[in-house]
């Protein structure tokens, strides 16, 4: 515990003209009113209001605030009235701990409210003062510190949610990051220790592969070059924290590879100035990555934060990531509002006009602000950000669309390398055809003459020239394939009727069923525009009658499954058999929508599934239909996912070693493709809902042996 002179004696080193006497004797009442109550630790109470005085003192909070932190459970948990605060400490102090105790209060009742953006606004605007939202932040940390004391399970959960849903983007609004990135860690290790785990050996093993001192040697080198070229700055290396990756690993599809994914570099310098001339130091050295220069120095973040980002491939080939900063602006990064105050308004009292304005800007700015379109606005400046750059071996670049992949680039290169292509090599790897290109990716195809377009490219492939060479090629080859199955279901169909169907006999009818030439008629026969039965009438009109209902030439449709009945979805037609497709498999948590099919009733699909394509010139057949699962969907159903592995001993077996960890079931596997270095397969799982499957999906994405991971969605 901090002792009451200790406490002073910080609060007085960065602020000389503090009240000595307030501090003093909010520590003796704190103390006195909390008397004998205990924490889950079986700590004595008032160790928390002190440590949470002792966290604001490391933003050099003014006197007022930390003898709020130091009172701030005193209305709510014991019999201290407002009136006695007020009369002790004064109206500030009375009102700040006030609007801390009604937070307190809001909290309570939060614990249904599932709209956290709707809370977190609620939050701000109850508190006026920003310094009741700094001193309820403390109090958050300090709870989440030694949340390991709270006995129930429940309740820590319940308590780590809201900490990841509330307080962590409150932090990062007012651009408290450090506090964020503690409090979502400790969130994480609560709602998710497996998944934190995961990060941490993946974490190691990239540590590990690039030699223990590789880090230092980068920083090495780095400091060098900027002294050479005239500018004095500190550097630091630091791994960012497991949660921020685990969030990336979530939204991008392939795990983290390089070191920029998990360090960021930092070099502090003294002006404005020197921040540009690091930059041209060290773009004067190494080979920018396009697409990864941001100036949030003319152009800051709206939480304030101001800095030069670059990505470079620094030195030993390695593409790393270098912040550049003044020490205000470093100061502001780590601190936020907090420091905010200090370098704008000095420690003068911060109830004042200027405080008071800044403040209600921010709100303002906090108010209008409908959610993630707002981060998006800082990347609106930067030019071609929907575009990457690659590279062909010769340095010829080529400007993709984002998400293009080495299929694309060996079209853009020429439509032969395209159609012949059976692998590539980025950045001197093997990757598989459908991973994502990244800005300044150099990308060798490998191709041969026996290759041909596989059906399956045009759903990796994101540009028009691509796609169309696909298709055409595939629409050539599926004719061929219809005129053969036509000509089969013809023959077999005249056998069943007991009719002779011979080539003469259907030219003649060629054209009254409006087909150009015989392969025509065959074609349409196969792909079942046409029927047999149409076919066999035309060359035998007074049969007409005598054929019995043959349904040739069409698949025999699938009965639904009755287990399928027993999933609760709103919207349908009461009476209408209904499934979920095979082509998405749909799970309780995705946006879905039902497509009628007359005689077979609804399938329901993933609402970005490919095969809705196919619908969407009858929009008569869609149906809008949603989940009526609560938070406890006890069944599992299952879902498929489309996974590469590397193609070594031991990958299979990480596969499912994960996927088990994680509560799924493997019900089915195939393998889809196999080559030298990779394996596709489709994984099909039993998870109790679309959260569930996410949580698989981003635990293989940080297995070693995985190289990319996807949801099925045709
Ligand atoms: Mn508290």
């Amino acid at each position: 515990m901090i002792r009451q002179f200790e406490l002073v004696e910080r609060v007085k080193a960065y602020d000389p003209a503090v009240d000595e006497d307030a501090l003093n004797r909010a520590y003796v009442f704190s103390m006195k009113a909390h008397g004998s109550q205990t924490r889950a630790s079986g700590d004595p109470y008032f160790s928390h209001p002190l440590e949470v005085a002792g966290i604001l003192t490391r933003y050099r909070l003014d006197g007022a605030s930390i003898v709020t932190a130091l009172l701030h459970d005193t209305l709510e948990d014991t019999k201290v009235s407002f009136d006695d605060l007020k009369q002790s400490f004064g109206e500030e102090v009375a009102q700040l701990v006030d609007g801390v105790t009604k937070l307190s209060q809001l909290e309570l009742q939060s614990d249904k409210a599932k709209q956290a953006e709707n809370f977190r606004k609620l939050v701000l605007a109850m508190s006026r003062d920003i310094r009741v939202l700094l001193v309820k932040l403390a109090d958050r940390l300090h709870n989440m510190r030694t949340l390991s004391h709270i006995r129930s399970a429940d309740k820590k959960r319940r308590i780590a949610r809201e900490t990841m849903d509330i307080y962590a983007p409150l932090a990062e609004r007012i651009g408290m990051n450090d506090i964020k990135d503690e409090l979502q860690d400790l969130a994480f290790q609560e709602l998710n220790p497996d998944a934190r785990d995961s990060v941490l050996k993946r974490l190691g093993f990239l540590r590990e592969k690039g030699g223990e001192s590789l880090i230092g040697r980068i920083l090495d080198e780095l400091e060098e070059i900027l002294a050479e070229g005239g500018v004095k700055a500190v550097m630091s290396g630091r791994e960012k924290a497991p949660y921020s990756i685990w969030g990336k690993m979530q939204h991008r599809q392939v795990g983290f590879e390089a070191l920029s994914d998990i360090m960021a570099f930092r070099a502090v310098v003294e002006t404005v100035a020197d921040c540009y001339q690091a930059l041209g130091v060290i773009h004067s050295h190494y080979p920018l990555i396009p697409g990864r220069f941001k100036d949030y120095i003319s152009t800051p973040k709206q939480n304030g934060y101001r800095s030069l980002h670059t990505g470079v491939v620094g030195p030993e080939g390695q593409r790393i990531e270098v912040q550049i900063r003044t020490t205000e602006m470093h100061d502001i990064a780590e601190r936020g509002v907090a420091a905010h105050w200090q370098y704008k308004e000095g420690l003068q009292h911060p109830t004042d006009g200027r405080q008071y304005r800044w403040l209600q800007e921010l709100l303002d700015i906090l108010e209008s602000a409908a959610g993630p379109e707002e981060f998006l606005e800082h990347t609106k400046l930067e030019m071609f950000h929907d575009q990457v750059f690659c590279f062909s071996p010769k340095g010829d670049v080529y400007a993709l669309p984002q998400g293009a992949t080495p299929i694309d680039f060996a079209y853009a290169v020429h439509s032969e390398v395209g159609d012949h292509c059976v692998g590539a090599k980025v950045n001197g790897r093997m990757v598989p055809l459908r991973v994502a290109l990244q800005n300044g990716d150099q990308v060798e195809i490998l191709t041969s003459k026996k290759q041909t377009p596989s059906p399956e490219w045009e759903q990796v492939v994101v540009t028009g020239k691509a796609r169309s060479r696909i298709r055409r090629f595939v629409h050539r080859e599926q004719q061929k394939q219809y005129v053969s199955l036509g000509r089969d279901i013809l023959e077999k169909s005249a056998q069943k009727a007991k009719r002779e169907l011979t080539e003469a006999m259907l030219r003649k009818v060629t054209e009254a069923l409006h087909c150009d030439r015989l392969e025509d008629l065959y074609a349409r026969v196969g792909d079942g525009q046409i029927t047999a039965r149409e076919v066999i009438d035309k060359v035998y009109p007074e049969s007409k009658r005598l054929i019995p209902s043959l349904n040739l030439g069409r698949r025999a449709r699938p009965k639904s499954k009755a287990g399928d009945h027993a999933v609760p979805i709103r919207g349908l037609i009461p009476g209408m058999a209904m499934h979920l497709a095979k082509c998405c498999y749909p799970l309780p948590g995705d946006r879905i929508v039902g497509i009628v099919t007359t005689g077979k009733g609804v399938t329901i699909h993933t609402i970005d599934c490919d095969t809705l394509a196919n619908f969407s010139d009858s929009p008569e057949r869609w149906l809008d239909v949603a989940w009526d699962v609560g938070d406890g969907q006890d069944g599992k159903l299952v879902s498929r996912l489309l996974a590469v592995l590397i193609n070594e001993p031991g990958s299979l077996g990480d596969l499912a070693s994960v996927i088990a960890k994680h509560e799924g079931n493997i019900s089915n596997l195939k393998f889809t493709n196999r080559t030298v270095d990779f394996f596709d397969m489709m994984v099909d799982v039993e998870v109790r809902d679309a959260k569930h499957l996410a949580t698989i999906v981003a635990a293989l994405r940080a297995a070693p042996a995985v190289v990319s991971v996807s949801r099925a969605r045709h």
